[in-house]
């Protein structure tokens, strides 16, 4: 602890001014991916949700289900999953219900 005050010091910055401004390295903090569903086949969907460590990915017929409440952004799907997946860069994810943490992303990749 001596250490970080030392550092804090001598930096003379201790903390963000989050949530007061906008937290300047949030770009860099793992967060949850978002998918395009223009560019999500099935092909791409079974991939991702097979690669996905913790289940927040499964299919559900033609929706691709995630669960953020699951993910742990460990970005497996992102690298998976081509053009159709990348960090959402969200991580003010609070829910007061368990659903509102379910997103169904339609798969329609398939029709273009
Ligand atoms: S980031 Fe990791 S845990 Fe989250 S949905 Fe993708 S593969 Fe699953």
């Amino acid at each position: 602890m001596a250490i970080w005050f030392l550092r804090g010091l001598r930096r003379g910055v201790v903390t963000t001014r989050y949530p007061a401004q906008a937290e300047p390295s949030a770009h860099l903090l793992p967060t949850p991916p978002t998918f395009d569903p223009r560019r999500l086949t099935r092909a791409v969907a079974v991939a991702v949700a097979e690669c996905c460590p913790s289940g927040a990915l499964t299919m559900d017929g033609a929706v691709l289900v995630l669960d953020i409440g699951a993910c742990s952004a460990c970005g497996r799907c992102v690298a998976a999953g081509g053009g159709a997946a990348r960090r959402s860069g969200l991580f003010e994810l609070a829910a007061t219900e368990r659903q509102h943490l379910v997103k169904r992303i339609p798969i329609a990749g398939d029709r273009r």
